[in-house]
């Protein structure tokens, strides 16, 4: 690692830590447990204490990067972000943007094409919703298998002139397994043939029990084409998130995830993150999986620059040194060449694991002809 706690060095090594502060004062620097000294000092240290220098594993490189742990006096109330699937053609998309042409108001239409994957919008009654622009399952699990759990609530879409499909119980069985609530949006209720009910008991078999049957699960009926009921849509997630007491520390490192990447002809590559924890601001020096960079200029989702972004705020970041993936991870660090140096072992972990899958492949084939 670029830097290590005093308190961390001491541990590793086995040491006291009044010992290494002592070794450290001697050497004429001033630390103290909780403060950060730099790879070439704590090698000193390393070595005075007749100790060798050796980098252990990918954990020896995050310690650089998790080292807050948030006091829970610093922890602040934050918007929930939510996820909206269910069936292929049940009305996701237009679901998501019938709500954001409904909440997003006229001096902002410049946000309604504006697409950075992600968009906030404030309910009647105030509360702020993030909502993740990218329906389907295939981005929540993808994100949820690179550990990037952003999703605090789902909400499952059912037509209700359909019934519960394929699709819809694969949705309520990753909001199942990811322990993330639901809400059910019944939707298409402008339609003649509609059937609500019908949805309702359909679910009673996948064991999702909605309030009119003495269930906990919030439904609402809802139609993307009338706005019906998108209202109290947004006010049963409201009312969700507050049940769940969502909240972050604002004033620390942020970390975020990537909702989506892409090289851009112009601007180089830009990626959309969801800001998790502290507040990332332009000029912040970041880790994001294997590239890095520096917060060129940032955008919100109705496409104005922002200076800062803190938690379950979407947006679009430039400044990135290469493009990364869907579900990495955002750190940020103190130095540059901190994240020069995490992205760069990140690139080699990578190839050195494809290097062995490789070997292992042609291992495999070797035994296969003999
Ligand atoms: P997705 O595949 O779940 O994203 O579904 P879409 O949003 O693409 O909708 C599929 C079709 O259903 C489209 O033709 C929509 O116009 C239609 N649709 C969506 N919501 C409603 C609704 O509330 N009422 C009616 N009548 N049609 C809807
Ligand atoms: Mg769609």
């Amino acid at each position: 690692p670029e830097a290590i706690m005093v308190g961390e060095l001491a541990n590793r090594m086995s040491e006291k830590v009044a010992d290494v502060v002592k070794a450290l004062m001697q050497n004429g620097i001033m630390a103290t447990q909780t403060q950060t000294i730099d790879a070439d000092t704590a090698e000193l240290i390393i070595e005075e204490f007749g100790h060798r220098v050796v980098r252990v594993s990918d954990s020896d490189v995050e310690q650089v990067i998790d080292t807050v742990d948030d006091k829970e006096e610093d922890m602040k109330p934050r918007p929930p972000v939510v996820t909206v699937m269910g069936h292929v053609d049940h009305g996701k998309t237009s679901v998501l943007d019938a709500i954001r042409n409904a909440r997003v108001t006229a001096g902002e239409a410049g946000g309604i094409t504006q697409h950075i994957g992600a968009y906030q919008v404030t309910t009647e009654s105030g509360s702020v919703l993030t909502f993740l622009d990218t329906p389907g399952h295939a981005a929540f699990t993808s994100m949820r298998a690179r550990g990037a759990q952003v999703t605090d609530i789902v909400v499952l879409v059912v037509a209700a002139d359909d019934a519960v499909m394929p699709q819809t119980v694969e949705a309520l069985n990753h909001a199942k397994a990811a322990g993330v609530p639901m809400i059910v949006a019944i939707n298409k209720c402008d339609k003649p043939e509609a059937n609500p009910d019908k949805v309702r008991t359909d679910l009673l078999q996948h064991e999702v029990i909605v309030e009119g049957l003495s269930g906990d699960v919030q439904d609402v009926e809802v139609s993307a084409i009338t706005g019906q009921g998108l209202d109290e849509l947004l006010e049963a997630i409201a009312l969700q998130a507050e049940i769940l007491e969502l909240k972050a520390n604002p004033d620390r490192a942020a970390q975020g995830a990537v909702i989506e990447a892409q090289l851009d002809v112009g601007r180089g590559p830009v990626a959309t993150v969801l800001v998790e924890k502290g507040t990332l601001r332009q000029g912040d020096i970041f880790v994001v999986g294997e590239q890095w960079g520096k917060v060129r200029a940032m955008e919100n989702d109705q496409g104005k620059r922002v200076k800062e972004a803190g938690p379950s705020v979407p947006v679009e970041v430039l400044g990135l040194n290469g493009t990364p993936e869907a579900g990495d991870v955002l750190n940020v660090v103190e130095t540059e060449a901190q994240a020069r140096e995490i992205a760069e072992y990140r690139q080699k972990a990578a190839k050195d694991k494809l290097a062995a899958a490789g070997a292992a492949t042609t291992l495999d084939q070797l035994l296969a002809k003999a």
